[in-house]
């Protein structure tokens, strides 16, 4: 079963290369039921160029659903190839949002793989979304850019890709600013194109992908029409529609019709233009054209039908035109707006990711926070400990680390109530922060149990301090909490060098043990 699938995919990409797409096709989808995943994601890939290449865009989008994750999990080449598609197909039916996040994820996976090549391909298909979107000047900034990186660095294929959608543009710029007159600033943009389609066709003979040739061809022939060159555009256009037409590339066929009727209009042919225009129209039927296409036809249509005398049928292409003319400047103006952020709506983005960070912060802060005392928990001090631990050690400074606990707070509890021990806890809490310093860390680790970091005090200084807590907490008027309530604390201290915590926290619990065993509010040093 499998063998048959290798084979057929062979076949389909022996298919690709001749441009055969009928039978592509057909070898694709036996290869596409393969059992093996990989050939499948090829098989699909495959699939999809042919598709696209026949003008159906919507079998295209139909293809990615499926698709799309099975190349994810096998080629991340033929993934960004089969987006860059995707891409196009969108475009060119007018669906700009499927268009638009085809090519933003070709741009991003171009990055990834940090080539000039991917990266040329990827702002060139971002380019042609923004030319079908209605903004050529955007798309003609984007293919230099991609012009200019397939120079520098990518493969041959890549430079044609670069060269024939920059022609592209150029060629939309004229029919955008043409209006029905030929204008100065519409011939320009031919000017620029030329030398570019003449490169490409040039370039095009090394490559021998009847594809890229029959655009190439295509591109270069329509520019010479309408820059007037007529014996040179007629042999080119002849040429490249009979080969379009003998390997079944529908759109490019139609264009190439396109591009002779203009031509036949151009040198007192109308008769033969209107003929050209009507027999593409009939064939196509009920399947639409590419909208660019369709566009020019009409137009050709009014103009062929005006030359000829015909004012009523001249004025229905001329009415279907303009009809054309806004229904897409209306789709295209939806999909600019659906682009287009207001600074209101960025500055409601941004105090939005403000607000979500604030509240990312405020979480975790939480997390290492004791919600009764506010003082840091354990989290806090494994947190900041050994980094401090580190900092001090590296700067041969001291520190000292104490554990302060509570003397018989379980009595406290049973004779107070809980309620007021709690109360002690929180001023506990109070008591200590005004006897340390800002940068001194003050934890609650335990139920009754407080750990005291105070960075560059040695031992003596750490006696100091724990000692002036315990004096503070037996004196503080604990009776007005509760009547007959008096509180006292042990702590036992451990001071650095050795800088290691586990170390530290053992010396420190040791010398509190002692101070227990000592008869309680006291101070040991370990
Ligand atoms: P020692 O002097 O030996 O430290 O005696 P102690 O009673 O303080 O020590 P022990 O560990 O036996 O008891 C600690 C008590 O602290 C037991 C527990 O009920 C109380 N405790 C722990 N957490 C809290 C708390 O959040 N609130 C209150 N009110 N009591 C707590
Ligand atoms: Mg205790
Ligand atoms: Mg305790």
């Amino acid at each position: 079963m499998d063998e048959n699938a290798q084979q057929a995919l062979a076949e389909a990409q022996a298919c690709l290369d001749r441009g055969e797409l009928e039978a592509g096709l057909v070898a694709a989808r036996a290869a596409a039921q393969a059992t093996d995943p990989a050939t499948r994601a090829r098989a699909g890939w495959l699939q999809a160029q042919f598709t696209f290449r026949r003008g159906d865009y919507a079998g295209v989008l139909a293809l990615a659903e499926d698709l799309s994750p099975l190349l994810r999990a096998h080629s991340s080449d033929d993934l960004r190839e089969f987006h860059r598609i995707v891409a196009f197909a969108g475009a060119e039916s007018g669906r700009f949002d499927l268009a638009l996040a085809a090519a933003y994820e070709v741009h991003a996976l171009a990055e990834a793989t940090g080539k000039p090549g991917p990266l040329s391909q990827a702002l060139n298909t971002l380019g042609i979304c923004f030319e079908r979107m209605g903004d050529p000047w955007q798309a003609e900034r984007l293919l230099r850019e991609a012009l200019a990186i397939a120079r520098e660095g990518a493969a041959l294929r890549e430079l044609i890709s670069a060269l024939n959608n920059l022609c592209a543009v150029l060629i939309g710029t004229h029919y955008l600013q043409r209006g029905s007159e030929v204008t100065a600033a519409s011939l320009a943009a031919l000017d620029r194109a030329l030398p570019l389609a003449e490169e490409m066709v040039g370039l095009i003979g090394a490559t021998g992908d009847p594809y890229s040739r029959i655009i190439s061809e295509g591109n270069l022939g329509e520019i010479l029409v309408h820059l007037g060159e007529r014996d040179r555009s007629r042999t080119l256009l002849d040429r490249t529609l009979a080969e379009a037409l003998r390997l079944g590339f529908g759109p490019q066929a139609q264009r190439l019709n396109c591009s002779l009727a203009e031509w036949a209009l151009r040198h007192a042919a109308p008769e033969q233009a209107r003929t050209v225009l009507q027999t593409l129209l009939a064939e196509a039927g009920d399947r639409p054209l590419m909208p660019m296409t369709e566009l020019r036809a009409q137009h050709a249509l009014y103009m062929a039908h005006k030359a000829l005398g015909d004012t009523t049928a001249a004025l229905r292409h001329l009415e279907k035109h303009s009809d054309l003319l806004r229904e897409r400047i209306v789709q295209q103006l939806q999909a600019q707006s659906e682009q287009f952020i207001t600074r209101v709506e960025a500055e409601q983005s941004r105090r939005e990711v403000e607000r979500q960070r604030d509240r990312a912060q405020s979480l975790e802060a939480d997390t290492r926070r004791d919600p009764l005392t506010g003082l840091g928990n354990r989290r806090a001090v494994e947190h900041h400990v050994p980094a401090l631990l580190k900092e001090t050690a590296a700067a041969s400074r001291p520190v000292t680390l104490a554990i302060l606990d509570l003397d018989h707070f379980k009595q406290i509890n049973d004779r107070h109530g809980h309620l007021v021990g709690d109360r002690v806890l929180v001023a506990m809490a109070q008591l200590m922060r005004e006897c340390v310093r800002q940068a001194d860390l003050v934890a609650r680790i335990g139920g009754e149990e407080f750990l005291l970091v105070l960075p560059d005090a040695n031992e003596s200084r750490a006696l100091e301090v724990c000692e002036r807590i315990r004096q503070h907490v037996a004196g503080h008027d604990w009776a007005a909490l509760s009547p007959g309530l008096a509180v006292t604390l042990s702590a036992g201290l451990a001071s650095a060098p050795p800088y290691d915590e586990t170390a530290l926290a053992t010396r420190a619990d040791q010398a509190l043990y002692r101070a227990k065993a000592r008869g309680r509010n006291g101070v040991e040093a370990g």
